[in-house]
């Protein structure tokens, strides 16, 4: 993972679009604060840095305030010790994407082939996923970022449980290792939908067989059609494996260690130890990864698809098994 620290200012045209996360009603920038034009919510929210806190205090887990904002988010923690900076630099990893770059090409590509300047949503975008660089490549996608903690780059901090957008304001939405840490996915997905325009396009990449991380943050995980049927009312342009079997057998290696012990010491020696005797397991995923039984095994899944008006049905669904455990 990268971090980056080229944070872009969000324009009036899309202000206009931002909503209030409770009622979807529109709000009003009123003494540095956002406040809900709605009569019966008239709800208010910060803007901390600049960052509107669009997160609805009875709905979300999450809170940020002028003096926690930074500890919310659970994967950046960049250490002041420089011997641990020196072995996490060294350490090689045992995570392989073989997928997202191709996919971030495609999902580009068919936006700006029926829009100039197409607007996309990133969900969960404080720091930069795997293949986003080259997403970011391309200038005229505009891309507005939102998180549930203020990081590097996104402007907005929001839930996805509760996105605060108008419906329809968006052409195309990625959520890329984030569907796994909310507690109601299909209530983000359904969210997802509302927001995109009509044929709008969704990329997710979502764990299938990895252990938890992110601690206290992590509920869900799910097989292709189980991933599927989440984005049941989306055509499918493309789906398959991102992260292989050998990635997730190295995943598994790491966590059966890492079970034998409570002690931090020993936990943090055996985390880079299994980086150490098992980061080559990835490089059979360059063999396995588009092999029908790699579905069933996979580290990590992803979907990329179009809005539609019409929802695949649970008998279509079983039909579109293609692993091999029959
Ligand atoms: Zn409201």
């Amino acid at each position: 993972m990268e971090y980056s620290m080229n944070k872009i200012k969000i324009d009036q045209s899309v202000l206009n679009k931002i909503r209030c996360p409770s009622c979807k009603e529109k709000i009003k920038k009123l003494n540095s604060k956002l406040v809900c034009l709605n009569k019966k919510c008239k709800k208010t929210y910060p803007i901390i840095d600049g960052i509107p806190i669009l997160l609805d205090k009875d709905k979300s887990l999450f809170r940020v305030s002028k003096s926690n904002y930074k500890k919310e988010s659970f994967f950046y923690e960049p250490s002041k010790n420089l011997f641990k900076t020196f072995i996490r630099k060294i350490t090689p990893t045992i995570s392989l994407n073989l997928k997202a770059e191709e996919n971030y090409k495609m999902f580009s590509k068919a936006l700006l082939k029926e829009i100039k300047k197409p607007r996309v949503l990133v969900v969960g975008g404080s720091i930069v996923g795997s293949g986003m660089n080259r997403l970011f490549m391309y200038e005229n996608i505009e891309f507005i970022e939102t998180d549930i903690s203020i990081g590097d780059r996104n402007q907005i901090v929001c839930d996805s449980h509760q996105i605060p957008f108008a419906d329809e304001s968006f052409d195309g939405v990625i959520i890329q290792a984030v569907l796994e840490h909310v507690l109601d996915p299909q209530l983000c997905v359904k969210e997802i939908h509302r927001i995109l325009k009509k044929n709008g396009i969704v990329y997710a990449e979502t764990p299938f067989m990895q252990q938890v991380h992110g601690g206290k943050y992590d509920f869900q995980r799910f097989s292709l059609l189980g991933h599927r049927r989440l984005f049941r009312c989306f055509t499918c342009i493309r789906d398959g494996a991102v992260g292989g079997p050998g990635m997730a057998l190295a995943w598994s290696l790491k966590y059966f260690l890492l079970s034998f012990t409570k002690s931090k010491k020993i936990r943090t020696f055996l985390d880079t130890f299994s980086d150490f005797i098992s980061f080559g397991l990835k490089y059979f995923d360059f063999y396995l990864i588009n092999k029908p039984g790699s579905l069933d095994a996979a580290s990590g899944l992803f979907f990329l698809g179009r809005k539609s008006k019409i929802c695949l049905k649970d008998v279509d669904l079983i039909k579109m098994y293609r692993g091999t455990n029959f």
